[in-house]
């Protein structure tokens, strides 16, 4: 690991022809100064620890000194928002620095977040908030340590200039990394501008760099489709599994690598609510909890009709779409089994994980608190189940459902040992609850950076039971319950 000095950047998207984008140089940010900056990322670059905190790296991740050899650039893309087509929007406020050696012999794109008005920026200014900008840097680090695909952050970097929202906020920028970031919006620009060969390019370009392995396919673009809705399948899976809501599910925001990307109004599942609505936005609650699998299904079938003169056929176009449903549901299925340990199907699964999730809904019962102490419960009914118990208004309709799921358990002969150390892999004690976020982003808000640092350092290890730091797991105190996250960052 080295200094940021002996980072190379090229940039495989400056390649594209000048439509795709505009080259431009990031704003500078008046007297940057280091909020945050996340080792694990630094890594994954071939950053060690220490060049994070220099001069050289705030200047450069602030976006006031330019990266040797960087091709700077703002993207253009179109989208859906809300169900409606959008038209235009791009990268209205994110510059690409260009691409870099990763530590796993791939490359990783570095994006600056918040680093000045571009000619995508319509009405906005081209800054984000501190407080968005440390939500999304917590929250992209926290995901990857759960094992779910999304981008990294490297780096809050902070400055007391202000952008007025609903009241003025200081300002920051966030460094974000993904091998690309461009999104199923990307191509429903050229489609509904009805520019085929751009489209064809930017597939070609997608293909090429991120997914080679589909270049001997009979219809690469065809494989496309059917390996992004495959991915995109599996990522809904894996949110609705750790009680993830995104919030903004617009098809400007769905990566072409099915990652998860640009977190805004996000939330974790707390009082379990299918309905839940964690974008304080969207009153109709299109992105609502129990709605995010089919409004993945929907964003594919996006990118299908985009992509439709490509593939050549309706018929083919609607078998890579055909498949999300068996990828999702199955996919659901193995992860809901592996967070009630359990090794085998059976029949009558569904029946056990309805009743339990009725329950869960009725006793408003936290998502995470009860997966993670369903852990501790033991076969011969010799306890551990207390905590767990608590979390029920309706405590024997609890006992009911727990004397089905330990003779579910009885059946394949689970192990209480074995079996809590494989549900402690699976279900975290520690996500990123909205008051975690909101008190580090208060005590940075006065210059008080160390909040920051040691959640995202806690939200590394998610999965360990961490006890010096186990009221990072407690239910959310009452103050948090009138907590509104909403578009505005
Ligand atoms: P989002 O809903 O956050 O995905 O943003 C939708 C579009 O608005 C994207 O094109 C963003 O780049 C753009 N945008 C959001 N906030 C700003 C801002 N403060 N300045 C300029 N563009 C913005
Ligand atoms: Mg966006
Ligand atoms: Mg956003």
């Amino acid at each position: 690991a080295t200094g940021i000095a002996h980072l190379r950047f090229a940039n495989s998207f400056a390649s594209l022809p000048a439509a795709f984008y505009t080259r431009l140089a990031p704003t500078p940010l008046p007297a940057p100064y280091l909020v945050a900056a996340s080792e694990q990322a630094a890594q994954l670059i071939g950053l060690a620890p220490p060049a994070c905190a220099s001069e050289d790296f705030i200047q450069t991740f602030s976006g006031n000194r330019a990266a040797a050899d960087s091709q700077s650039l703002a993207a253009v893309y179109s989208g859906h928002q809300f169900g409606v087509w959008a038209g235009q929007l791009g990268d209205g406020r994110a510059i690409l620095l260009g691409d870099v050696a990763a530590s796993d012999g791939g490359r990783l794109e570095l994006q600056l977040k918040g680093s000045g008005a571009t000619p995508y920026s319509r009405m906005g200014d081209g800054r984000a908030v501190l407080r968005s900008s440390i939500r999304e840097y917590l929250c992209s680090e926290a995901m990857a340590a759960l094992g779910i695909p999304t981008s990294r952050a490297l780096s809050v970097i902070g400055s007391d200039q202000l952008a007025m929202r609903e009241r003025p906020e200081t300002t920051a920028v966030v460094t974000r990394m993904a091998p690309s970031f461009v999104r199923f919006g990307s191509f429903e620009h050229w489609y509904y501008n009805n520019r085929r060969e751009e489209l064809k390019t930017l597939a070609d370009h997608v293909i090429a760099g991120f997914y080679p392995e589909l270049q001997a396919a009979s219809n690469p673009y065809h494989a496309l489709l059917a390996e992004v809705t495959r991915r995109t399948a599996q990522l809904m899976a894996q949110w609705q599994a750790v009680g993830f809501m995104h919030g903004v599910m617009n098809t400007d925001n769905m990566s072409i690598l099915g990652l998860t990307l640009d977190y805004g109004p996000f939330g974790f599942m707390e009082a379990y609510d299918p309905g839940h609505i964690c974008n304080h936005t969207d009153q109709q609650g299109r992105y609502a909890y129990a709605r995010q699998p089919q409004i993945g299904h929907w964003n594919c079938f996006a990118l299908g009709q985009a992509l439709l003169p490509l593939i050549g056929s309706v018929e083919e176009t609607e078998a890579a779409l055909g498949n999300y449903q068996a990828i999702y549901g199955a996919k659901l299925d193995e992860l809901l089994h592996a967070k009630l340990g359990l090794a085998s199907r059976q029949p009558d699964d569904d029946k056990l994980l309805d009743a339990m999730f009725a329950l869960m809904q009725g006793s408003h019962v936290d998502f995470t608190l009860f997966f993670r102490r369903l852990g501790n419960l033991r076969l011969d009914g010799s306890g551990g189940d207390e905590a767990l118990r608590d979390l029920f208004i309706d405590r024997a309709a609890f006992d009911a459902w727990a004397l089905q799921y330990r003779a579910r358990l009885k059946l394949e002969n689970s192990q209480d040992r074995s079996r809590k150390l494989a549900m402690d892999a699976s279900n975290p004690k520690y996500v990123l609850r909205n008051y975690l976020a909101q008190t580090a982003i208060e005590r940075a808000q006065e210059k008080d950076f160390s909040e920051v640092r040691k959640l995202q350092q806690i939200l590394e290890n998610p999965f360990d039971e961490q006890p010096q730091h186990a009221r990072y797991a407690e239910l959310p105190p009452d103050w948090a319950r009138g907590l509104e996250v909403s578009c505005s960052s």
